[in-house]
């Protein structure tokens, strides 16, 4: 087994142990790999090994990889889990099956001219500035579930659920149970939250969409940020 084969079965592992071990099915929590920065040629074995959920952090980077992946393997599901400028928003309903990324009026607003336009329904996400950082995208906690209603009334879209990223240097637990209850204020069912070093909390705390990366694919060249400034 190569390494990232060996990573992707660890992975589902401690996936569904933190499932059974929070009373949870391990089949109610998505294990999306997380392929940014890494090679078409890295992410094959994980499609090969049955994964079918990725995630990528810029438009254009998975408009280079994905074509040819995606000719072999017609199922792959693409989840947008970094920043989206409006002008790129049609790229994005063209190509990916998830957004995780909504967190402004305008792009909600882009977003519904382009579903509609492309007769597309990609599953949305809000995402919540969950610690409330100066450099990270979101939108503020207070303001979520005015958000996520905005969305669904004056815009059109269904919404999925609700995604975060903690500050790096807090505990993740609080954040999480925080997002859960934005969640359930805004009645809205899924949680993305969780990546390589805590998913197994996100996963007690409820998360439905873990997102995973160095985990499977091995430590990222360059130690690429994570969805900070705009890509
Ligand atoms: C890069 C990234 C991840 C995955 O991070 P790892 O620590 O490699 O698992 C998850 N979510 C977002 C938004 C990211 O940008």
């Amino acid at each position: 087994m190569g390494s990232v084969e060996a990573g992707l079965a660890a992975v589902r592992e401690a996936v569904a142990s933190a499932a059974r071990a929070a009373g949870r099915e391990p089949g109610s929590v998505r294990l999306i790999a997380v392929s940014k920065t890494y090679a078409a040629a890295a992410v094959r074995p994980a499609l090969t090994a049955g994964q079918r959920d990725f995630g990528e952090n810029r438009v254009q980077e998975a408009q280079a990889k994905w074509p040819t992946l995606k000719a072999a393997f017609a199922d792959a599901r693409l989840h947008l889990i970094g920043p989206l400028q409006s002008n790129k928003a049609s790229d994005a309903v063209a190509l990916f099956d998830a957004i995780h990324t909504l967190d402004r009026d305008k792009l909600a607003a882009v977003l519904a001219r382009e579903c509609a336009a492309q007769r597309r329904t990609p599953e949305l996400f809000v995402q919540v500035n969950i610690g409330a950082e100066a450099q990270k995208a979101g939108i503020a906690p207070g303001e979520a579930v005015d958000f996520v209603r905005r969305c669904q009334t004056a815009h059109g879209l269904a919404i999925a659920g609700l995604m975060c990223i903690p500050p790096v240097e807090d505990e993740p637990t609080p954040h999480f149970a925080a997002l859960g209850r934005l969640a359930a204020a805004a009645g809205v069912g899924r949680l993305s939250m969780g990546m390589s070093g805590d998913f197994a909390a996100a996963i007690a705390t409820g998360a439905t969409d873990v997102r995973v990366g160095s985990a499977i694919f091995g430590a990222r060249p360059g130690g690429a940020g994570i969805n900070h400034a705009s890509g």
